[in-house]
């Protein structure tokens, strides 16, 4: 049992037998499908490449160019070095048939490079050869020449061997050497013969009988000219058969001749354009194929742009994700950072603020807060006609704590008289710190009567320190004053110093203890600006 791939190359070599006895027309298609659907690679690629082959036989030179192309497509996986060497020949032989010499002496030298084996070098150096021939490099020619021979004798390739030869007779003929030609051709012609190679054979004869017919020698050239067409077919397009009607054309009209010639004549000019349209039909195909496959190349070119454009977009666009994303991370942090700045701006401010505001020891406002936030509340009672007190505090004889029981006792004790203080107001009343120990408190929406018993109840609170468990080991007392919007009016300065005033009198009438401003302005000694006439009346 074959397996698959066994079973294709059976095929493959099926094909190959019938194309091989000339049966092209069923060797074609089946070569076709093998070489566009055989599993096996190698088989696709053979098949390929034979039927190439076939199809230039058979002078389907546009098939035979666009199949090469599929073959050279698919050479860079081929690993087979018999299918390389095979592929490259062909590819060597048709390009150079349609006058692309430079292109066929690449994939003869590339032929050449692979052969591991004397049948590729052989090979290789004979479609060299043909290259710098077609190519009219002739220096390189002849300089190659005995080697490629000697390569293709070892190899037992006569075809290849002959066929350098015709070429080298050819370059001597033009050279005016016809002597040269006919010596190295007639030394090998049983060779060339016993090929059996009919396009072969008829051109070696052709180019034996122009040699002759250059030498002059007449009936030698007209007997291998006509040895020539006997061996090829007539109907066949080959430049032997040209060069053989050619030569008897020109027998014949040198013999005088005329209807010979005529005859002659007529068949060079058939098998003449015949060859030149051949040659042109390759050329054509050539370059139509060739101009289709840089077509299709360039398609090919702008897909792969356009993938890469693709791709790139692509890029860019994760890039852009990247980007979008590594923008909206370092927003984030900067909308942290921000937000935490403004959080530590905040709370600075607020400690500023509070530092600002607030007396460090006893952590009521300061003087400048105090009549910031009372004047404000004394606007908003005086619109709304709401009654507001003031309460000024002043402790008691502090110079004499300070002085007895040290200054930080002193402290301990003005917290102490505060908190004690605060403790009877309520959250809209305004306490302030507005000297040493002297402090003012804004009660709004508040009568002088309520004012003086929250007064009273501070002073008792006060005194109360003393006794109070953990207390300050000496007695705290302080003086009240009070007034209200009634008897001020809703300046802070004249409320204050009014209850400055009525503060004035309770130290004077013992301390400790709560003066109304409504009962010292009816007195003659009350004075309207508080503090120093009072220090001065009372030290
Ligand atoms: P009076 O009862 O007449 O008010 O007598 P006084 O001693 O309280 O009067 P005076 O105004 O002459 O003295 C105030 C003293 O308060 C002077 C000062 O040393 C003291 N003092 C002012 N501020 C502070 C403070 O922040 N801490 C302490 N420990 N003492 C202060
Ligand atoms: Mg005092
Ligand atoms: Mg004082």
């Amino acid at each position: 049992m074959l397996n698959l791939a066994q079973g294709e190359f059976l095929s493959y070599l099926q094909s190959w037998q019938l194309a091989y006895h000339g049966d092209y027309r069923t060797a074609i298609p089946r070569l076709t499908a093998l070489g566009d659907n055989a599993h096996d690679t190698s088989v696709r690629f053979r098949s390929n490449v034979t039927l190439v082959n076939m199809l230039e036989i058979a002078h389907r030179y546009e098939d035979a160019y666009t199949r090469m192309q599929l073959v050279l497509d698919m050479l860079p996986r081929i690993v087979d070095h018999r299918a390389r060497s095979q592929a490259l020949g062909v590819a060597s032989d048709l390009y150079v048939a349609a006058g692309q010499s430079d292109l066929a002496l690449d994939f003869a030298n590339r032929l050449i490079a692979e052969a591991d084996d004397p049948h590729s070098v052989c090979k290789g150096m004979s479609h060299r050869l043909d290259a710098y021939f077609k190519g009219g490099k002739q220096a390189q020619f002849i300089s190659s020449f005995d080697g490629a021979v000697a390569a293709c004798e070892a190899a037992k390739e006569p075809i290849y061997a002959n066929s350098s030869r015709i070429e080298r007779a050819r370059i001597h003929l033009a050279a005016g050497q016809p002597r040269d030609a006919v010596e190295l051709l007639l030394a090998h012609r049983d060779q060339a013969l016993a090929t059996g190679y009919g396009e072969l054979t008829t051109e070696y004869d052709a180019v034996l009988a122009r040699g002759y017919a250059d030498e002059g020698n007449l009936a030698d050239a007209r007997r291998y000219a006509m040895d020539a067409v006997q061996e090829g077919f007539a109907d066949q397009i080959t430049k032997g058969l040209n060069d053989a009607w050619q030569v008897l054309y020109q027998v014949a009209k040198q013999q005088g001749d005329v209807n010979a010639a005529l005859t002659y004549y007529e068949k060079f000019a058939v098998a003449d354009k015949g060859y030149l349209n051949d040659v042109s039909a390759r050329a054509l195909a050539f370059q139509m194929v060739n101009q289709q496959v840089r077509e299709k190349k360039a398609q090919i070119a702008a897909l792969d742009q356009q993938n890469a454009v693709l791709k790139l977009k692509q890029q860019v666009g994760r890039q852009h994700m990247l980007v979008m994303w590594l923008g909206i991370a370092l927003l984030g942090v900067l909308a942290g950072s921000i937000a935490l700045y403004a959080i530590r701006t905040k709370r600075s401010q607020l400690k500023f603020q509070k530092l600002a505001r607030r007396d460090g020891l006893t952590e009521i406002h300061n003087r400048p807060y105090f009549i910031e936030c009372a004047e404000a509340e004394l606007a908003y009672c005086r619109r709304s006609m709401r009654d507001a007190s003031v309460i000024a505090i002043d402790l008691d004889h502090f110079k004499a704590i300070n002085d007895e029981h040290g200054h930080a006792a002193g402290d301990d004790a003005l917290k102490r008289a505060v908190a004690a203080c605060g403790r009877h107001l309520r959250s809209v009343d305004i306490f302030g710190r507005l000297g040493g120990e002297e402090f003012g408190i804004l009660l709004p929406d508040c009568v002088p009567e309520r004012a003086a018993d929250v007064a009273e109840k501070m002073r008792g609170e006060v005194e109360a320190i003393h006794g109070s468990q953990g207390g300050l080991g000496f007695p705290v007392t302080a003086s009240f004053g009070v007034t209200a919007a009634r008897w001020s009016g809703y300046e802070l300065v004249q409320m204050l110093a009014h209850a400055d005033s009525a503060l004035y009198r309770a130290k004077r009438e013992g301390r400790n203890r709560v003066a109304m401003q409504a009962e010292s302005a009816a007195r003659a000694d009350s004075v309207p600006d508080g503090m120093a006439d009072r220090r001065k009346a009372v030290s």
